[in-house]
């Protein structure tokens, strides 16, 4: 699971701090800018890889084997968020990088900027709402200046014409009734055939669905993650499973994927990290999700390490099944002082299970193996580049969670990033209620947006636990949201506890408000600046975020606990009592729990489908227009550092060097370039 940017444009500005948090250490390249570029609804920034010149040489050429093994899956990415996105990213890049008509005219810096979104989503549809961008270039153009360029340049498949390749990929770049949403979650419709998602082929959503309930056995209690590392199709009347790995589908990028862990393996910090490495190798030649398993229990267990990974097929959100996971890479090392936080919210799991409002028969009588840390990045790739999560909590597989524990991860520089980049862009002026809401924000929302984060990740997930017999698929596509809105109401109910002060987590009683605040004008309000007019919320954070306020303020209404308040034409969230809201916050948790434990499909499809998904077409256009006027972008995404090996004259590794100067567009092109196997 992981943990998105909570309040992308508010918040996580302005803010002075609160004592508690350590100062970060000024960049000593005054060059260093966080800030990259803008364009449509996107900001790229950079991040610093804090710390970096500090590890041993051995530690640092751990990281750039590994940093390699990352970016070498960037091919399977893009393939699995949809079959054309290959071919028309390679297109685009040819004309950008290979036309001599005029490149000042309107079609083609509009196709620029589709290129740029393009790269940024790994794909034809946006990364976060599905939905296909709409190019503001024309076809003629787009056949025209692909016709002028040197065919060898052009992603030609075997035979095929300049023109036979156009009229494969136009309709899927022109038509917008043709492969609408990457992953379509609407209530009733055949999400599986409706998906643009590369998952399934040939067949049809109850077809899948049969395929691995067939596979299930409802007595196994130690199932594997049935159709993580596949694609699954059918033809000639058959159904069967294409498996990712070495010699299967996506072979050539996993074949180099696995060079470089074996490098990684050769400079292991630990014998424990060696073998997390090797078992992870052995589940990419062989495919098999037992292995897998493994793999996932040894790197749970695995926390004497400073570097750690993420390196494959993880998440389950881009599949409209939630089964298939989407290829994923993060290299980070730990961050020793901001861990010393999180390890006291871990060590006290226990308390919290307990204390919760959750009914006792749904509450582990063990939390076990939470292990919480603040990492600093050192590259993002596939699914979290240039988009990245805050926050990490792995493994996803409920049993392995159950008897191992999971790992629960912040990402200290990402997040410091964003506040550096953030820095008084007005956003908050425009949409907090009154100067005493903002004060609180100024004094404390920095500080506890980054709790918020680890107590939603370290204590959030790891709560709670299913009735025996409970089939933890049952939520289907209402199982993410409902997971991400029960890990933010077991942090939003405990923010405001008495402990936190006791535990010196919080510096006094006031400090939740300010979270409180914003996490309910973010719900509200404000992420309806993500939201297109007229469409739905689609995906499942948003869709967390929007049931868990809309639920509470709905529920508080006869009291009067949260209201929408107008001041001069504007609307505004003012909470009126603090206390009544907690105590929501409370309620919510206890039934989300019980939905989850017993896997009630039908409570947490009218939990979502009532408070999380529609949009209040007239408090939209409001968000939008004042949005609008403060000229910001609502999606944030990240360039990488660039990493080089410093040999001396024997070959022999020196040391490893940093460099953060190379421009979006750069890196973007050098990684298709260098890192291309499919
Ligand atoms: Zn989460």
């Amino acid at each position: 699971m992981k943990k998105q940017l909570f309040y992308a444009l508010t918040s996580l500005a302005l803010l002075t701090g609160c004592g508690n948090q350590e100062q970060k250490t000024a960049p000593e390249n005054q060059k260093f800018s966080y800030t990259v570029e803008k364009f449509a609804d996107l900001q790229i920034l950079r991040y610093k890889v804090t710390g970096f010149e500090e590890l041993t040489l051995q530690q640092k050429e751990l990281v750039y084997y590994l940093t390699e093994a990352a970016l070498w899956g960037r091919d399977i990415f893009y393939d699995q968020n949809g079959k054309y996105n290959l071919t028309i990213s390679r297109a685009l890049e040819a004309i950008y990088t290979g036309y001599q008509g005029d490149r000042n005219s309107a079609d083609f810096k509009a196709m620029e900027v589709y290129l740029k979104r393009v790269w940024f989503s790994a794909g034809i549809h946006h990364h976060y709402g599905s939905e296909k961008f709409v190019p503001g270039f024309s076809e003629d153009f787009f056949r025209k200046a692909l016709s002028s360029l040197d065919a060898a340049s052009l992603p030609l498949k075997q035979g095929q014409t300049v023109e036979q390749l156009c009229d494969e990929i136009c309709p899927i770049i022109f038509n917008p009734d043709l492969l609408k949403m990457r992953t379509n979650q609407a209530d009733g419709e055949d999400l599986v055939l409706t998906s643009a998602v590369n998952f399934y082929e040939g067949l049809t959503q109850a077809e899948a669905e049969a395929f691995y309930n067939k596979m299930k056995d409802p007595k196994d209690e130690t199932p594997v993650s049935y159709g993580l590392n596949s694609k699954l199709v059918k033809k000639d009347g058959k159904i069967y499973e294409d498996v990712y790995k070495v010699g299967g589908l996506y072979g050539a990028a996993i074949e180099k994927i696995v060079y470089w862990l074996q490098k990684a393996e050769g400079v292991a910090e630990t014998p424990e990290q060696k073998a997390v490495i090797a078992k992870l190798i052995e589940y990419y030649q062989t495919g098999d999700l037992k292995t897998f398993d493994d793999y996932t229990i040894l790197w749970v267990k695995d926390l004497n390490s400073l570097v750690d990974f993420t390196n494959g097929f993880t998440e389950t959100y881009d599949d409209p099944l939630g089964m298939k996971g989407t290829w994923e890479a993060i290299v980070n090392f730990k961050d020793l002082q901001a861990t010393r936080r999180t390890e006291t919210i871990s060590k006290n799991a226990q308390w919290f299970e307990d204390h919760s409002p959750v009914d006792n028969q749904f509450k582990k009588e063990n939390v076990k193996g939470i292990s919480a840390k603040v990492i600093t990045a050192s590259i993002l790739s596939g699914a979290l580049y240039p988009s990245t999560a805050i926050g990490i909590n792995l493994p996803n597989s409920n049993w392995v969670r159950a008897q191992h524990g999971s790992k629960s991860v912040t990402i200290g520089n990402i997040t410091d990033a964003y506040n550096k980049a953030a820095h008084g862009n007005g956003f908050n002026e425009e949409f907090v209620y009154s100067q005493a809401e903002l004060d609180l924000i100024d004094k404390y929302a920095d500080y506890t947006d980054e709790l918020h984060t680890d107590m939603h990740e370290c204590l959030g997930h790891a709560s709670g636990k299913l009735l025996p017999g409970v089939d933890p698929d049952a939520l289907k596509a209402y199982g993410s949201p409902l997971e991400e809105g029960r890990a933010d109401l077991f942090a939003l109910y405990y923010l405001a506890d008495p402990k936190l002060t006791e535990l010196g987590l919080t510096p006094d009683a006031e400090a939740y408000k300010s979270e409180y605040y914003t996490y309910l004008m973010n719900g509200l309000m404000t992420q309806l600046v993500r939201i297109e007019p007229g469409k739905n919320i689609e995906e499942a954070h948003m869709r967390n975020r929007s049931f868990v306020s809309h639920w509470v303020y709905e529920h508080g209404k006869a009291e009067n606990v949260v209201e929408l308040a107008k001041k001069d034409g504007k609307t505004y969230v003012k909470i009126n009592d603090y206390q009544k809201l907690r105590n929501l916050f409370g309620q919510l948790l206890a039934e989300v729990q019980r939905i989850k434990s017993t896997g009630d499909y039908e409570a947490a499809r009218r939990l979502i489908e009532d408070y999380g998904v529609k949009v209040d077409p007239e408090l939209h256009k409001e968000i939008l227009d004042r949005y609008e006027k403060l000229n910001l972008a609502p999606y944030k995404g990240f360039v990488n550092p660039k990493y080089e090996l410093v040999k001396d004259a024997n070959g022999q590794v020196t040391d490893v060097k940093v460099t953060y100067d190379e421009s979006y567009v750069e890196q973007m092109l050098r990684y298709s370039k260098d890192y291309r196997t499919l």
